[in-house]
């Protein structure tokens, strides 16, 4: 990996020097071969996987370390990879090769101080999961691998979840209520705010569709519905199908029909 990097660099100096009506604008982007490389100092570290970067002519690229996927900021581990990203590129200068940019227009690349890929590093201290739907490279898979034996950063946790089934989770009620198919949002309890399961209020219990079981709803046994603060048990006509939520046997009043 070290080698690669090395003599892309190599040859990055050779080509910049070609670089004429990039150079003359004050931005140094040089391509070699579908490989682009950018230069400049770290100004800021939005979490563990996103960096801004100040370069020739005070332009400002935003990097997303390509290859990783770090926990997001309100997630478990979310600061601590923030921090471990910080210490080893904030206020550095530091080279980012890359290829494509995503969809927010921020540079997808790898990140080098001293020659050293920081991305990878992040993967191998247990502060970011190889992203690997979009990267297969061996050294990223074997260095995740080598942190989850070692229980290395985040996965010192028995049963981490990963940033993108983290973020899945939390906006998963929004799109299922807006959808017509299925007026009624999966919904869950994401960083402290409540979302609600949306029944069809306004028609009768008997003909509404239960909101649905799965891992985000578990079937506990007993049901919220938060217009009454009632709580219902599986016996009850209103179980899973009033505006609410899967509750413990503790959460609001109980149901006058079914007990609760
Ligand atoms: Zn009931």
């Amino acid at each position: 990996m070290k080698s690669i990097a090395i003599s892309l660099f190599a040859s990055s100096i050779v080509t910049c020097c070609m670089c004429l009506s990039a150079e003359t604008v004050g931005v140094r982007i040089n391509t070699v071969a579908n490989t682009n490389s950018v230069s400049g100092r770290v100004v800021s570290v939005a979490d563990g996987d996103t960096i801004t970067i100040i370069g020739d002519g005070n332009t400002q690229y935003k990097i997303r370390l390509n290859a990783i996927d770090a926990p997001e900021k309100s997630q478990a581990f979310g600061q601590k990879s923030k921090q471990q990203l910080s210490n080893y590129v904030f206020g550095k200068d530091i080279t980012v090769t890359w290829k494509s940019k995503d969809k927010y227009g921020r540079v997808l690349g790898t990140v080098f101080v001293g020659g050293k890929d920081i991305n990878l590093q992040m993967v191998r201290d247990g502060y970011a999961h190889h992203y690997k739907r979009f990267d297969s490279s061996p050294a990223y898979a074997a260095a995740e691998t080598e942190a989850r034996q070692n229980r290395r950063g985040l996965w010192s946790d028995p049963n981490p979840i990963s940033p993108e089934d983290y973020r899945h989770r939390g906006k998963s009620a929004a799109p299922l209520a807006a959808s017509s198919a299925l007026p009624r949002s999966s919904a869950q309890r994401e960083g402290g705010s409540r979302v609600e399961y949306r029944a069809g209020n306004a028609m009768p219990v008997s003909s509404r569709t239960a909101a649905p079981v799965n891992s985000t709803w578990p079937d506990t046994g007993f049901w919220l519905s938060t217009n009454s603060n009632k709580r219902h048990n599986r016996k009850c006509e209103n179980y899973r199908k009033t505006r609410g939520y899967p509750c413990s046997k503790d959460e609001g009043s109980p149901c006058g029909k079914c007990g609760g």
